[in-house]
């Protein structure tokens, strides 16, 4: 069934506590956790509870859910107080844009070499 833990899913296995991560914020239904291989100053991970494929997925099967996971990307950005400094948000989508783990989350990246566009 949609948003069904996998038992092979990193991110499902992090939400359950059996993998341990550092954790910034909680929600019912999110988690915000720091990446393990962090690529910027801040570098937080948002996830929904609830097991997705990616960014896409999870908004065409909850999109209130999705809402709440951007949400909370905002909220980890007032935590790390990087509002006023600026942050990126990032959803890779598809391996060949580098996704490696096939569980929704979004990037919230501050703290440096944000003024190099991607777009
Ligand atoms: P993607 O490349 O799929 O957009 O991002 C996956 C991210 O998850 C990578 O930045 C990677 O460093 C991070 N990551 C992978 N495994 C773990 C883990 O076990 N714990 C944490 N905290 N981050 C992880
Ligand atoms: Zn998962």
């Amino acid at each position: 069934m949609a948003g069904e833990a996998q038992a092979d899913c990193v991110f499902c296995k992090i939400v359950a506590g059996d993998i341990p991560s550092t954790k910034v914020r909680e929600t019912e239904h999110t988690l915000a956790f720091r990446d393990i291989n962090p690529q910027m100053p801040t570098h937080v991970l948002v996830v929904p509870k609830a097991h997705y494929p990616d960014a896409a997925s999870l908004a065409d099967a909850d999109p209130g859910l999705a809402g709440t996971v951007l949400a909370e990307a905002g909220r980890v950005a007032e935590d790390e107080k990087v509002v006023d400094s600026g942050y990126r948000l990032i959803f890779n989508t598809g391996s060949g844009a580098g996704q490696t783990v096939f569980h929704a989350h979004v990037h919230v990246l501050a703290g440096g070499g944000l003024h190099e566009k991607l777009v």
